[in-house]
């Protein structure tokens, strides 16, 4: 995380993003939808401003938001939380896992985590102080391996934290590693966080929420945001449901964090969360067009895919086109085909890189005529 000169690393996100304004790549890089998100959602934020929602929202976030996040879980998932004292509104998923991590983690506690991983989980378990212990996630299946999952988890742990859907490979874990996770927090006494950002962005079965499984709500912090839901990423609004010690302890750290955030965007992704079936389904079948483009365009020019089951990533291994380093490749890409991604390398520890290293995760959530132009440069890459 830190250069050798103590200054902080930029983000591969940040990196990758600048790259392509550099180089005028397409950038598949950052995962941000290039279309907006449903219009209700998108006016219900010009009405709130509109009606004077400008100052600082409540800590805990604003009640229809909090009654919003409730029926939302209910409605899909039949789990009961108690939006007054079970939910905590966050400046995304981002601060939601900051808050979580910072309030949980004392200085030697264990957190277990799939790799590859999210970057920012080992970013902030480092500044806990906090262990991180790993649970590999093999191309191109990625299904953890259960004795792996059961010697990682110990009395030392703190957490286990899962995230699923999974960025960066798009895999959705299956009920019986759900089970396993939520019956060895249970016999050693640790937190379930779970990261479930891409809930709605499903291309097969539904999602399954950790949360809703028997014994596991009891320990779980979910964390979602309606940046995917509803193509709005920019707004950052966030939130856990826990329970309500749970949730106490998360907003003590918050409240020295972003203290709140983005008060006229709450009302208006709690419209998003009330819209009809309708619009989550359709949100998933879109996306799940683009996947199937992407894919398509990945193979034809000889990557080979792991074909994702939800968000927004593609991981494809360029070995078959004879590079075996993706962070190299990644770097000179817009170069050679006009066309920016991230090395999978990026959310590996630097130690373990060996099975990841020609992996590239590749945006798909694009407009139709960006993957095909995408797909056709990446075509002619030799
Ligand atoms: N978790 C995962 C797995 C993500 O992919 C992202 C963002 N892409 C986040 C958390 C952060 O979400 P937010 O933008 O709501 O902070
Ligand atoms: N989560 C997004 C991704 O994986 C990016 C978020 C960020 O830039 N930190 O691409």
């Amino acid at each position: 995380l830190l250069a050798a000169d103590g200054t902080i690393a930029a983000t591969i996100f940040a990196e990758m993003s600048a790259l392509a304004a550099r180089t005028g790549a397409i950038n598949l890089g950052q995962g941000f939808p290039d279309e907006d998100g449903p219009a209700e959602v998108l006016e219900a934020a010009r009405q709130a401003i509109a009606d004077g929602v400008n100052q600082y929202p409540p800590g805990i976030g604003m009640p229809v938001l909090r009654e919003a996040i409730a029926a939302h879980q209910r409605r899909f998932y039949g789990i009961d939380v108690d939006a007054a004292s079970e939910v905590l509104v966050t400046a995304g998923a981002t601060e939601a896992l900051a808050a979580t991590i910072l309030a949980l983690v004392d200085v030697g506690d264990e957190v277990v985590t799939f790799e590859p991983y999210y970057d920012a989980y080992a970013a902030l378990i480092a500044r806990a102080g906090g262990v991180h212990r790993t649970v590999p996630l093999r191309f191109p299946d990625w299904r953890p391996d259960l004795d792996e999952l059961e010697a990682a988890v110990t009395d030392r742990t703190r957490i286990i934290l899962v995230n699923s859907p999974h960025n960066p490979t798009g895999a959705v874990l299956d009920a019986d590693v759900l089970a396993s996770i939520v019956r060895l927090a249970g016999r050693h006494d640790a937190i379930i966080v779970t990261d479930e950002v891409y809930e709605h962005l499903t291309f097969g079965a539904p999602h399954t929420p950790i949360a809703s499984l028997p014994g596991a709500r009891e320990r779980t912090i979910s964390i979602s945001s309606g940046g995917k839901t509803f193509s709005t990423t920019g707004w950052k609004i966030g939130w856990i449901t826990a329970p309500a010690a749970l949730v106490t302890s998360v907003l003590a750290v918050k409240q020295y964090l972003t203290f709140v955030n983005g008060a006229p965007f709450q009302p208006a992704i709690a419209t998003g969360l009330g819209l009809p079936d309708a619009v989550f389904a359709d949100a998933a079948a879109t996306l799940r067009d683009k996947r199937d483009l992407l894919a398509a365009g990945l193979e034809a020019a000889g990557f080979t895919v792991s074909l994702p089951d939800a968000g927004y990533f593609v991981v494809a291994d360029a070995a078959p086109l004879g590079y075996s380093d993706g962070a190299v490749l990644c770097r000179e890409l817009p170069e050679r085909a006009g066309v920016v991604g991230v090395p999978v390398s990026a959310f590996v520890h630097p130690d373990r890189q060996d099975a990841y290293r020609s992996l590239v995760r590749f945006a798909f959530c694009k407009r139709h005529d960006v993957l095909e132009e995408a797909s056709a440069r990446l075509s002619r890459l030799t």
